[in-house]
């Protein structure tokens, strides 16, 4: 998720969570309801079936409103879905023949509404949101790339999960998001533990594994609206100058997209 050029949806972000409480307090009698329909398992979930297991792989942001910007001025939207495709190829070549990648079109604050729309609608048992990271603004340091004036930071790398205790699955977001920080320990990838410092600020998230990182983020729409489990990864920095390049690099994709593959193959395995 981009917190430079990308403020603007985090702003948005933010602030749809904080209407959040009192949209669900104007109609508490129905949204109670809701929550018990929704607590109940899909077949699929429950038992974890391969093939009719629906994953959905959401490429997250929108060409037009395409999140951070990498030290090298690439939009962070392209690195997201060349990762998600790997993602759901990987998934389908594992026998998860019901993965669908989503990309969602418009501007950031209906394309949240959008994707969770389309993920419910397609009865989702698996809400996977692909990201690449960035930093505040404050952190930013100027460069010149390819002529132009840039920005980096080198100061934070490594990937991150995110999961929402709002989630009507959370247990089984947290136990998923857990089984692929795993995997990426095992591949030798490090995460991003500086969610947790004071010098994120309103970026700042509440550590829920500090083995494999796995954060609490309770507002994000894609996390809490979504009916299935969801689980956000962040798949490393884009704005830091070296991990930019090895996200950019087929052997790291690879590594990523077949390490997430394998923790849902665990996952399912599991139940
Ligand atoms: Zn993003």
């Amino acid at each position: 998720m981009g917190q430079s050029r990308g403020i603007v949806a985090i702003l948005l972000v933010s602030l749809v969570a904080l209407l959040l409480p009192s949209i669900d307090a104007g109609r508490a009698a129905p949204a109670r309801k809701v929550a018990k329909v929704r607590l109940k398992p899909s077949p699929a979930l429950a038992k974890c079936e391969t093939p009719k297991f629906r994953i959905v792989v959401d490429v997250g942001h929108t060409p037009d409103s395409y999140g951070a910007l990498s030290a090298r001025n690439d939009p962070e939207f392209g690195f997201n879905f060349r990762l998600a495709r790997l993602i759901t190829t990987k998934l389908k070549s594992e026998g998860f023949a019901a993965t669908r990648l989503l990309v969602t079109d418009g501007k950031a604050r209906p394309s949240l509404f959008k994707r969770v729309g389309s993920a419910n609608e397609a009865h989702a048992d698996l809400f996977l949101s692909v990201h690449h990271d960035s930093v505040p603004d404050k952190l930013l340091e100027t460069w010149e790339f390819d002529g132009a004036n840039s920005y980096f930071s080198d100061r934070f790398s490594g990937h991150s999960l995110f999961v929402s205790e709002r989630n009507p699955h959370f247990t089984t977001s947290l136990k998923l998001a857990r089984l692929i920080g795993r995997r990426l320990k095992e591949q030798g990838l490090h995460y991003a533990s500086q969610y947790t410092l004071p010098v994120m600020g309103r970026y700042r998230r509440q550590l829920l594994d500090k083995d494999v990182g796995v954060y609490r983020y309770d507002g994000l729409v894609v996390l809490s609206r979504t009916r299935s489990a969801a689980v956000l990864l962040e798949a490393g920095s884009i704005i830091n100058r070296d991990e930019e390049m090895e996200m950019n690099s087929a052997e790291r994709q690879e590594l990523i997209a077949g390490a997430v593959a394998a923790a849902v193959g665990e996952f399912c395995e599991r139940r």
